[in-house]
């Protein structure tokens, strides 16, 4: 039995008894961990279980058992619950969708300090209410890089010929990426994107988080980015994210 300090974010949250929790955190040092929270009182005033919250980041220590992967939370200190976050129900569902991402693309106990970091920044700018869309189709960009799905947006993924400067091209999900005039009819399935929005959403891969709060995007191109990833993502996962359901463009 050892105990581990992190850095963590609440990603979910289910009930487990009358008195105690199963909490699942994203961390900087360890990944995606389920914890478990037995029922703790409200200790100093600063932390409590009843008191963790969803989309939170708090400083955790907890126990790691050998043979289970569902730890022991000890002790959660609040750092910050993003207060105006909760006042504002559509930038809540951005916040609330980078989770549900960052939930359903990690494996647990695989830590990446880049996402954290970035989900971490983006939850601070987000919650302040600064361009909530962008930081959330940036986020996302960022993410599937990170985690390995960034798909092809600057050539053919299947003839890695230059897409030529058309105002459309066929993206295909399962292949990854655009596909040129000639090899779209090979694949079936696949959705029109303007170019446009495809080489905006490949200039947000590694676009500088300082420099993004002044980007400008015109809200239709933020439409057709965010259709061409939410038909991706459904690909990759085989279903769509709850917080879809709630985010207005
Ligand atoms: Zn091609």
């Amino acid at each position: 039995m050892s105990v581990f300090k992190t850095e963590a974010i609440t990603l979910g949250r289910t009930d487990y008894s009358n008195s105690s929790q199963i909490i699942t955190f994203y961390t900087r040092d360890y990944g995606k961990i389920h914890t478990i929270a037995k029922g703790f009182k409200r200790v100093s005033g600063r932390y409590s279980s009843k008191a963790i919250d969803l989309l939170t980041y708090y400083q955790i220590l907890f126990i790691k058992k050998e043979y289970t992967s569902l730890h022991t939370l000890t002790e959660a200190v609040l750092q910050n619950n993003y207060p105006m976050l909760r006042n504002n129900l559509d930038n809540y569902y951005k916040a609330s969708c980078m989770a549900e991402l960052v939930n359903e693309f990690t494996e647990e106990s695989d830590p990446s300090k880049q996402l954290f970091d970035i989900f971490l920044n983006t939850l601070n700018v987000i919650s302040a209410d600064t361009n909530a869309t962008i930081q959330l189709l940036t986020f996302e960009m960022k993410m599937l890089k990170i985690l390995g799905y960034l798909p092809e947006l600057e050539s053919c993924v299947n003839c890695k010929d230059s897409i030529q400067q058309v105002s459309e091209v066929h993206f295909n999900a399962r292949e990854g990426g655009l596909l040129c005039k000639t090899c779209k009819v090979r694949f079936s399935n696949g959705i029109i994107v303007p170019l446009g929005a495809a080489l905006i959403a490949r200039r947000l891969v590694d676009i500088n988080l300082q420099k993004l709060e002044r980007v400008r995007i015109q809200s239709s191109i933020c439409v057709e980015i965010e259709k061409m990833l939410r038909y991706y993502i459904t690909s990759i996962l085989n279903k769509e994210l709850n917080s879809w359901k709630y985010i207005k463009f």
